[in-house]
């Protein structure tokens, strides 16, 4: 399946120069975000995954349906603030601004096999602190899986270490 007919391209937004991808397009029709979901669950069973992990809000919009498929536990990352008991976080720079992750300090238990997912890896910022904050809670990154990476912005260059899944490319 030819994912990329489903995506939409929107000039300008959310600031003059970046061609937004937008996702809900994919998302709208069942059998692209089943199918975009199965590719990531197939790459998951490969890596033997104990745990999704994602940033919101995306993340959860594409890990969550993974997790479910694969019968393991989803645990999110979050904004400062957002989550209710003892977090650990970490500083990060985005693509358009900057902003503090965190994850629930008892969300992963070492040792953990973690496949992480996004919607999208553009310079990489957000993925790099996803990564940092589930090593310190002594997880395994044994997967990163986005739907849509930004080759012109070398994201990948963040994420040498890692082996990564995206099913479209820009
Ligand atoms: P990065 O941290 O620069 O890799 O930016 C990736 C993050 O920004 C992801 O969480 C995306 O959801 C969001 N993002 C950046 N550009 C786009 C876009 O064109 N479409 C959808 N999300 C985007």
């Amino acid at each position: 399946m030819d994912l990329k007919q489903y995506i939409t391209i929107v000039q300008d937004w959310p600031k003059p120069g970046i061609k937004f991808k937008d996702i809900t397009t994919l998302m709208d029709n069942g059998d692209a975000y089943r199918y975009a979901t199965d590719k990531i669950v197939e790459y998951a069973r490969e890596k033997q995954i104990d745990l999704v992990v994602g940033p919101e809000a995306r993340g959860f919009i594409i890990g969550c349906p993974v997790a479910y498929s694969l019968g393991v536990g989803f645990a999110p990352v979050r904004k400062e603030g957002k989550l209710p008991r003892e977090t650990v976080k970490v500083d990060y720079g985005l693509e358009y601004g900057k902003d503090v992750l965190t994850i629930h300090k008892d969300a992963i238990k070492p040792g953990q096999r973690v496949l992480i997912t996004d919607d999208l890896l553009a310079t990489g910022g957000t993925i790099e602190a996803t990564i940092k904050l589930v090593e310190q809670l002594g997880g395994i990154v044994a997967g990163i899986a986005f739907l849509i990476e930004l080759s012109y912005l070398n994201g990948r260059d963040k994420l040498e270490k890692y082996d990564i899944l995206t099913l479209m490319n820009y």
